[in-house]
């Protein structure tokens, strides 16, 4: 038996007191699936705290497609950037999750996996046991692959390596091909075939050279996203698990874990005075742990939609021939 309990949209709950094993903060990608697979030991408890709601029947969660209509609505935490002195001073908006399944309800639903030489780096720079051997094996355990259908794999000539792919985990993957636009098996393929890229096989494996077959976490059946709630969360919902709410006063955990992503996580470190010194007193909080790293050194993948052409010299206009091939053919669907 689990023991599981889930508090959603915390700011709103006047708490009673309650210990916990694991107090866990945040129920997004991270927390939930942390939670579940904790709570599998019945000895120990669990408690997951949610800053945003369940989500639950909300369309434009479980419609991939309508993934960006989350954004500026309460499942999304509306961040801006400061504005960008080389973007013009604009404020750019910086989308993420707030709510149960965090960005994992509101992403894109695409899946990639590192390249081995990226998590074997892991390793090299001191995380012992991280590595493309040990994370290979973790993420193969989180998939459910649906190999792609008969007409995806005939029309589109797909390549996949069953090897690579795990069949039992939460993580549903499939590939989301013909439905989602023609101009990819008329166009985008034949074209990188004619201009001599080999197709890579299959990039799950840990090398990406190549173009190859991206798969999305979709149920296939029911064409509804695959995330958190629906992988990790809903198949151990008990009515013990309270998105409702309990009243305590006080929460204790033995152990704390801080899930609430890559932006929040060093906000709640910083309040509870673990941070620079120097940011904090500059906010008036009394440092309690000197921790300089707590909030910097943040990436950021910059989103492009545009695509970029390296010419051999002496050939031809690669882009024009690309451009009127795909321009020939929304003229040929318009026209059908
Ligand atoms: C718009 C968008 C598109 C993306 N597209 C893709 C994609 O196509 N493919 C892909 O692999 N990845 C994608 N990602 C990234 C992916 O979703 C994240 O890497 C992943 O969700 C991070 O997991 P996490 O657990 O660290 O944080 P999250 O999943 O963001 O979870 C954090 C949770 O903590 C909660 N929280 C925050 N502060 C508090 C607090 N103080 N108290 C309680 N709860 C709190 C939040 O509400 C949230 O539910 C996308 C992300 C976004 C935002």
């Amino acid at each position: 038996m689990r023991f599981l309990i889930l508090l959603v949209t915390i700011a709103y709950f006047a708490l009673a007191a309650a210990s916990f094993d694991y107090v866990i903060v945040g129920g997004g990608a991270t927390g939930l699936a942390l939670a579940v697979r904790l709570s599998e030991d019945s000895s120990k408890s669990v408690v997951v705290l949610e800053a945003g709601g369940t989500g639950f029947g909300n369309v434009n969660i479980t419609n991939l497609r309508l993934s960006r209509s989350n954004f500026g609505t309460p499942e999304d935490w509306q961040f801006v950037a400061v504005p960008q002195t080389h973007g013009g001073n604009r404020v750019q908006a910086q989308a993420q999750g707030r709510v149960l399944g965090g960005g994992s309800a509101i992403n894109s639903g695409m899946y990639t996996r590192g390249n081995e030489i990226e998590y074997d780096a892991l390793e090299t720079l001191g995380a012992k046991g991280w590595n493309w051997k040990s994370m290979f094996a973790a993420v193969k355990k989180s998939e459910r692959f649906f190999p792609p259908s008969t007409p995806d794999v005939q029309v589109l000539n797909v390549t996949f390596d069953p090897a690579f792919h795990g069949i039992a985990g939460p993580v549903a993957l499939s590939l989301q091909a013909l439905n989602i636009s023609r101009l990819f098996p008329a166009v985008v393929v034949p074209t990188l075939r004619a201009l001599g890229f080999e197709m890579n096989f299959d990039s799950n494996g840990g090398r990406h050279n190549g173009p190859s077959w991206n798969y999305l976490t979709v149920l296939p059946d029911t064409s509804t996203r695959s995330h958190a709630v629906s992988g990790y969360y809903l198949p151990v919902a008990s009515p013990l698990d309270n998105p409702g709410g309990s009243k305590v006063a006080t929460l204790n955990g033995a152990n704390i874990i801080l899930s609430a992503s890559t932006l929040n996580t060093p906000k709640i470190l910083e309040l509870s005075g673990v941070g620079d010194p120097n940011v904090l007193r500059s906010i008036g909080i009394d440092v309690q742990i000197d921790l300089q790293g707590v909030g910097a050194n943040l990436c950021n993948q910059p989103m492009s939609t545009g695509t970029s052409f390296l010419m051999r010299n002496g050939t031809v206009d690669v882009g024009n021939a690309i451009r009127s091939a795909i321009l020939d053919f929304l003229s040929r669907s318009l026209r059908s």
